[in-house]
C-alpha cells in the first residue's frame, strides 16, 4: 500500500517508509491511497474467526507487500496476546475493555504492532532507528514495553517531571535495555515542543533516523481499527444498532474506528467524548475549527488542544461537513460530571471505570437521550488503577493492584534529567 501526505506537497511513499519516517517531508500525516472494503464473506463468517484472523484480514491491505503474509500473521498474533472483552452494563450500554495488555492502556496494541513492524524492517540491523516520543503518561509506558528488546531500534521517551503518576513513571523508567527515559523540567507541552524541534533539526536528522510513535505514525494508528471489529463480533447477534463512544484526545482511536467503517463494519455512528478540551465538539456546532492551548483535567490523556488526527477524519469524509456530521457526534464534559459518572457507574452497575472511560459513558448517555434504541459501547481505554488517586477518592474504596502493575512497582527508576532542547540534542548525539 502506498501512502500520501495530507499536506499534498510530498511524494507518495510505501508503508515501510511511512513507518520509518513517521511524518511526510512536508510535515503532513500519511494516509492510505485506497481502502478496499472487506468481502461480505468476512462479515458473514466473523463468528468463526479468531481475533488474530480478523486482525490479519483487516490490516493486510495496508501493509502488503512490504510485510509478507506469514510475517504479518506472527506480528498480529504476538500483538494480540490478551483479551478484549465487552462487558454489558445494561440493555443500552456496554463497555469494551481495552486495558488487558501489559501496560493496561489501549495504546499497547498500536505500540506492539508498530514495534514489530519496525523490528521486521530493521532485521538486518543496517539502519538504526531512534523512536522519539513525548508522553503525558500512557503512551510512554506502552511504547517502552512494546519496543523493549527490538533490535536496531532505540527508544527515547520524554516525560514531564512530577506530572505523571507513580505507576506511569515506573512503567517507562525501569525497563532499561534499548529504552531511555528523559525527565523534563517542564510540562507535557514542553516535551512535545522539544520533540517537534528535534524532527525539524536538519543537523540532527542528517545524523540519525528519527521516527515518532504517536498516533501520527500509521503503524501505531491503524491497528486500533481492530477493537471496533472485535466488539462487533461480540455484539452483532444481540443488537442491531451498535454505536461507539470513544474518549478522545488526539482522535487517533475514533479515526481508526472510522477506518473500520470504511472496511465495511456496519456501524453508522461514532461519538467522540471529550473533557474540557473540546475543539471538535465546538466545531460540530459552529463549523469553526479553533484549537486552543490544552487545559488540565482528571482524564489527562485527553488533554489535547489541537488533535493531530482530526485531519485524517476530514479526509475520510472527503472534507464534507454534512457527511461528517451524520457519522459523528461529540460531547464535552467537566471533571465534576466525570466524577459523578464514575460514582454512578460504580453504584448502579458495580463497575469501576477510570476517568477516561467515564467520559465515554457520559457520551453514551447523551447520545441515548436522542437515540433511545441504540446500543452504545464506550471504550474503557485504561485500567482504573492507572488513575488510582482519582478513582479511590471518588468511589471511596481501595483498589487491588493488578499483576502487570505490581510487576513494575519497586523497580529501580533510571532517568536522565534535562531542561532544554540543547540537552536533548546532546543526549541524542552522544
Ligand atoms: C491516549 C488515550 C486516550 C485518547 O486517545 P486518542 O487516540 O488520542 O484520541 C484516551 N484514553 C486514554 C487512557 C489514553 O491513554
Amino acid at each position: 500500500m502506498n501512502y500520501y501526505s495530507l499536506n499534498h506537497k510530498a511524494p507518495n511513499t510505501s508503508f515501510k517508509n511511512a513507518v520509518i519516517k513517521g511524518l511526510a517531508p512536508d510535515k503532513g500525516l500519511y494516509f492510505p491511497q485506497s481502502i478496499t472494503p472487506l468481502p461480505k464473506s468476512f462479515w458473514d463468517t466473523i463468528d468463526h474467526l479468531s481475533y488474530s484472523e480478523i486482525a490479519f484480514e483487516a490490516i493486510k491491505q495496508f501493509v502488503s507487500p512490504e510485510i509478507p503474509e506469514d510475517i504479518l500473521k506472527t506480528i498480529v498474533e504476538e500483538t494480540l496476546s490478551f483479551d478484549f472483552p465487552v462487558v454489558k452494563l445494561n440493555d443500552n450500554i456496554s463497555t469494551l475493555e481495552l486495558f488487558h495488555g501489559p501496560t493496561m492502556a489501549f495504546k499497547d496494541v498500536g505500540a506492539r504492532f508498530m514495534a514489530r513492524c519496525l523490528g521486521y524492517f530493521n532485521k538486518n540491523n543496517t539502519n538504526e532507528v531512534t523512536v522519539l516520543v513525548a508522553t503525558s503518561g500512557d503512551t510512554g509506558g506502552a511504547v517502552a514495553n512494546g519496543f523493549l528488546g527490538v533490535k536496531g531500534v532505540n527508544v527515547v521517551i520524554l516525560y514531564p517531571s512530577g506530572k505523571v503518576s507513580n505507576i506511569q513513571e515506573m512503567q517507562l523508567t525501569t525497563l532499561g535495555q534499548n529504552i531511555k527515559a528523559l525527565e523534563v523540567n517542564g510540562t507535557f507541552d514542553d516535551c512535545q515542543a522539544m520533540v517537534k524541534t528535534a524532527f525539524l533539526d536538519d543537523q540532527l536528522t542528517s545524523q540519525m533516523q528519527l521516527t515518532s510513535a504517536n498516533s501520527i505514525n500509521v503503524a501505531r494508528w491503524l491497528p486500533q481499527l481492530f477493537y471496533f471489529i472485535f466488539a462487533y463480533k461480540q455484539l452483532h447477534n444481540k443488537y442491531d444498532d451498535i454505536v461507539f463512544s470513544i474518549p478522545s484526545g488526539n482522535f487517533g482511536n475514533v479515526c481508526a474506528g472510522m477506518m473500520a467503517q470504511q472496511l465495511g463494519l456496519p456501524i453508522s455512528h461514532f461519538i467522540a467524548s471529550n473533557n474540557a478540551n473540546n475543539v471538535v465538539t465546538r466545531y460540530l456546532t459552529s463549523q469553526l475549527y479553533e484549537p486552543k492551548p490544552s487545559v488540565q483535567t482528571i482524564s489527562n490523556a485527553m488533554d489535547v488542544g489541537a488533535p493531530s488526527n482530526f485531519i485524517r477524519i476530514q479526509e475520510i469524509y472527503k472534507n464534507n461537513f454534512e457527511t461528517l456530521k451524520i457519522n459523528i457526534s461529540s460531547y464535552s464534559f467537566t471533571d465534576d460530571e466525570t466524577r459523578e459518572a464514575m460514582l454512578e457507574i460504580y453504584n448502579d452497575f458495580n463497575y469501576v471505570a477510570d476517568p477516561h472511560g467515564a467520559v465515554g459513558y457520559l457520551g453514551c448517555k447523551a447520545y441515548l437521550k436522542v437515540n433511545p434504541n441504540a446500543h452504545c459501547v464506550f471504550l474503557e481505554t485504561a485500567h482504573p488503577t492507572k488513575f488510582l488517586d482519582v478513582v479511590e477518592d471518588v468511589i471511596k474504596e481501595e483498589q487491588p493492584l493488578p499483576k502487570q502493575i505490581q510487576a513494575v512497582m519497586g523497580n529501580k527508576k533510571e532517568s536522565f534529567v534535562i531542561s532544554t532542547y540543547q540537552e536533548l540534542k546532546s543526549f541524542l548525539l552522544s
